[in-house]
């Protein structure tokens, strides 16, 4: 089978990696991908933020199989444009893709279909703003509506605060049109949790559930990054857990897009809060999560192929996914300065030692490779993950490697998973 897989990053390396351990898949390509995915699949040019290019791209290899990664072209329809051609392709329509490309509308539909989630409002001007803050205690959340990798969220500690964040938020010199439209929420207190969900448009069944660490800082401080780290174990969600989140979350949003007329088909990741009143939905993704996937795919027994095919035809069942019992752990190491201004280019040494360390996978984020060396070329550059018997091995596995690595600027956050090994 020939098989394309859309995106560059460390999640879409590590689904690569995934998918070359399936005796199915006879080639396998990427879009652009980087310098690590070149080392498991073809890689190819491809402008992401174009149907077009992504469509010439898929006439040229005819895959039998194209699997999405990241969220923007999921919005522009990719899964339409290339259905409409009739090229198979996982992932949900640009009408369920919704529930990730506008706010407004997932928290509308969780209202309409009683899924837990934080009080809100939804602003399209300052006036609309000075209207909800009196109703809200502090502090509070303001959102930008549309897609802002991760810089569409900011907590505020007065009112003054966001309306001033709301108010650079709708004039579009923040995020542009993602800020045209933006939704204020009440603050939720307590742990976050990632509980992925797998769906054929009807049926759906539950996977291996992660911890991310969204914050730069040690001891969650600082700014919001497109993710410093992730784990993934047995023990964040338990049996009766996981049963509440499939009745009360995931199958009501898979039965309330169907009956919407957007049948929800992919992977539906809900960032929860764990909060005093129960868990609580604070997003929704529509697609793998990153870094969590790789930390989710490590622990992942049977054929990723098998479980993405389900989906496409219908056919999703308790059966498609085996997990280990094994716990894994992602360090993203990126460049000093992320996720604000950084250099690249920075010559990268010690990948081939820390991929010695027993269990560990390095997955590459934002590098590119010259005269056999690597060098840096984004702000997320490797992803070191490590799979062990138990969280602690892992971290501690995650970490040696991460020790072998080194390039002008390295960062990486010391303290992955220790919340979750302190319990
Ligand atoms: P989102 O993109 O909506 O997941 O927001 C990014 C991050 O902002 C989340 O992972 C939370 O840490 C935080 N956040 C979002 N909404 C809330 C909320 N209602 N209360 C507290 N924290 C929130």
């Amino acid at each position: 089978m020939r098989v394309l897989v859309i995106g560059s990053g460390g999640r879409e390396h590590a689904l690569v990696w995934k998918l070359r351990q399936s005796a199915r898949v006879s080639q396998l390509f990427c879009a652009p991908g980087n310098a690590g995915v070149a080392a498991c699949a073809e890689c190819l040019p491809a402008d992401i933020k174009s149907i077009d290019s992504l469509l010439a791209l898929a006439k040229r290899v005819e895959p039998d199989l194209t699997i999405v990664g990241p969220e923007l072209p999921l919005q522009l329809g990719v899964v339409d444009e290339f259905a409409r051609h009739g090229y198979r392709i996982f992932g949900p329509t640009q009408a369920a893709a919704q529930l990730e490309s506008s706010k407004s509308f997932a928290k509308e539909f969780m209202q309409r279909h009683h899924i837990p989630t934080a009080h809100y409002a939804i602003c399209d001007t300052s006036e609309d703003v000075s209207d909800a803050l009196p109703h809200f205690s502090m502090p509070v959340v303001v959102k930008a509506d549309g897609l802002a990798a991760g810089k569409g969220v900011v907590i505020c500690e007065t009112k003054e605060a966001a309306t001033a964040v709301a108010a650079e938020m709708l004039s579009g010199k923040m995020l542009g049109d993602a800020g045209a439209r933006v939704v204020i929420e009440e603050c939720l207190q307590g742990e976050e949790i990632s509980f992925l969900a797998m769906s054929d448009g009807e049926r759906v069944v539950a996977l291996a559930a992660a911890q991310d660490h969204k914050r730069v800082g040690e001891g969650d401080t600082g700014a919001n990054t497109g993710g410093m780290g992730a784990y993934s174990t047995e023990a964040i969600i338990d049996t009766q857990m996981q049963n509440w989140l499939l009745q009360h979350i995931a199958r009501p949003v898979v039965a309330g897009m169907k009956a919407e007329g957007a049948e929800y088909k992919g992977v539906l990741y809900c960032g929860l809060m764990m909060t005093a009143r129960g868990p609580m939905v604070l997003e929704f993704n529509c697609r793998f999560g990153d870094p969590e996937t790789q930390p989710i795919l490590m622990r992942l027994e049977s054929d990723l192929i098998e479980a993405l095919e389900a989906s496409i035809e219908g056919r999703v069942s308790d059966g498609d996914f085996r997990w280990s019992s094994d716990a894994a752990v992602c360090v993203v190491m990126t460049s000093g300065g992320y996720p604000g201004t950084f250099e690249v280019g920075k010559k990268i040494t010690g990948i081939e030692e820390g991929e010695k360390v027993p269990g560990v996978a390095i997955f590459h984020a934002g590098t590119t490779k010259h005269d056999d060396a690597y060098f840096t070329s984004g702000g997320r550059v490797l992803g070191i993950t490590a799979r062990a018997a138990d969280l602690e091995a892992a971290v501690k596995s995650a970490y040696e490697a991460a020790g072998k690595i080194s390039f002008g600027g390295a960062y990486y956050r010391k303290d992955i998973a220790a919340r979750a090994l302190k319990k």
